[in-house]
């Protein structure tokens, strides 16, 4: 007997149809005799419209209650799955994150996972149900307050689950049939890859592929998981993530596996671009400002500093983050303006990051001048520059970001045979 986890993003479960035919996939796995355990996520764009909500009624809600309003949404797919699964003559029992032994810090909207303590969910399934367990969400030992995760946490949900319950595999089924090139919604020809190691995964996770959550591709690696991402429309074979290339070859047997050169293109919307304008050039004042930061819990990704105005003895610093943490990190820098000395912030939200991954870079010169060359050739400007072994990285305006996606997709050939499948979902 296996123990499987599947997770079902929102848009598998985005209306009472989606629950039932998620709820026929999980009888029949449990029916072919294996140990089941489900995350879900809520239902449909269920989460924005929550947020939205939320700031129709305030300002900025506090953290606390967004976490309470948030958790709401997974717990209505949950209850509402396991009635499916009960109509089509199965057994199934919810939990939610805290019932179901997620232990986290108390960080709210961003929790990490400390413990995960399943043992309500093993004796579930010693008798024979499915657990059902509400994504993205946990509990605080320290606080006793109930936490999410972050946005997308709830794969990060079912891969600790999976490493807790020690399972066979953990299944992400989502609405397109798995791990493409692109994302399929700005690139239709995109191609789907077959394996994709997961130092490769991480990179494009990071890059803002959404298609997986950064923290449930680290957690994987760590505990040498392999996650198999799906569709929940459709039976194809999906997207193995592996936790070494190591295994990549193992599961070719015996095929001699070039890697390729490059993997895909990510992009990301989400950010915004602080620029502090007119920082003192003398040792120490990074350190403060990126104190500061780390203060506001923001998480920050590129940073430049540009060489300093000859004569002035100041210089500018931008640095990229997550736009919802702009407005927290700006006020936390502007209380200390006088004490860094810097002259003024910047904030512009109208940027787009693009990276090229690709484990193949490595060994292979010349991946950049194709890269900025086909940039040039769209027309595209470029604001930032940033690089990884294996990535690199730029920011560009908003609104030149999907030309500037498929231009690069093409200049590497990574174009597929056919038009890419996307089954529900609305991207948001
Ligand atoms: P779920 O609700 O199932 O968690 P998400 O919306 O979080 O689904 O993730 C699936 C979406 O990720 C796809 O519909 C697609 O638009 C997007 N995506 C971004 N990059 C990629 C990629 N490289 N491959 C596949 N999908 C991607
Ligand atoms: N429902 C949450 C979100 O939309 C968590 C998840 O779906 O993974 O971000
Ligand atoms: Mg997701």
């Amino acid at each position: 007997m296996s123990l499987i986890v599947q997770k079902y993003g929102g848009s598998s479960v985005a209306d009472a149809a989606g629950i039932k035919r998620v709820a026929r996939r999980v009888v029949k796995t449990q029916r072919a005799g294996n140990e089941v355990v489900v995350v879900v996520s809520a239902m449909g764009d269920t989460t924005d419209e929550l947020l939205d909500l939320a700031s129709e009624v305030a300002g900025r809600p506090p953290a606390r209650e967004l976490d309470m309003l948030m958790t709401a949404g997974e717990r209505i797919s949950m209850a509402l799955l396991a009635m499916a699964i009960h109509d089509q003559g199965g057994v199934a029992q919810s939990f939610t994150g805290s019932q179901a032994g997620m232990i986290t810090d108390g960080i709210h909207g961003k929790a990490r996972i400390i413990d995960v303590d399943p043992h309500r969910v093993r004796t579930a399934l010693d008798k024979g149900n499915v657990a059902i367990v509400a994504g993205f969400q946990g509990m605080s030992r320290q606080t006793h307050e109930i936490t999410t995760m972050g946005r997308g946490g709830s794969d990060t949900t079912a891969v600790a689950l999976a490493a807790a319950l020690d399972a066979d595999v953990c299944e992400i089924y989502t609405d397109v049939d798995g791990v493409y090139t692109a994302d399929p919604r700005v690139v239709s020809s995109a191609r789907k890859i077959d394996r994709i190691s997961s130092e490769e995964m991480l990179e494009m996770a990071a890059s803002g592929a959404k298609i997986l959550h950064l923290r449930c591709v680290e957690y994987a690696r760590r505990f040498g998981l392999p996650i198999h991402v799906r569709s929940s429309f459709s039976d194809h074979e999906g997207t193995w993530v592996l936790p070494s290339p190591d295994d990549k070859i193992k599961i070719s047997e015996g095929v001699a596996l070039e890697q390729p050169i490059i993997s895909g293109v990510a992009h990301d919307r989400s950010e915004g671009k602080v620029t502090v304008v007119g920082v003192p050039d003398i040792p120490g004042k990074a350190a403060e400002i990126f104190g500061i930061i780390a203060g506001a819990h923001s998480n920050i990704d590129m940073i430049v500093q540009n060489i300093s105005t000859r004569g002035t003895g100041r210089t500018d610093i931008s640095f990229t983050l997550p736009m919802v943490e702009g407005a927290e990190a700006l006020d936390a820098l502007r209380a200390a303006q006088d004490s860094v000395g810097f002259d003024s912030l910047i904030y512009d939200d109208e940027i787009g990051k693009l990276s090229l991954i690709g484990a193949g870079m490595r060994s292979n010169p010349g991946v950049s001048y194709r890269f900025f060359k086909a940039l040039s050739d769209a027309g595209v400007n470029i604001d930032l520059i940033s690089t990884s072994e294996i990535r690199i990285s730029v920011v560009t305006r908003a609104d030149l970001l999907d030309t500037a996606v498929r231009a690069v997709h093409q200049a590497f050939d990574l174009d597929g045979q056919d038009e890419v499948t996307v089954y529900g979902g609305t991207g948001r």
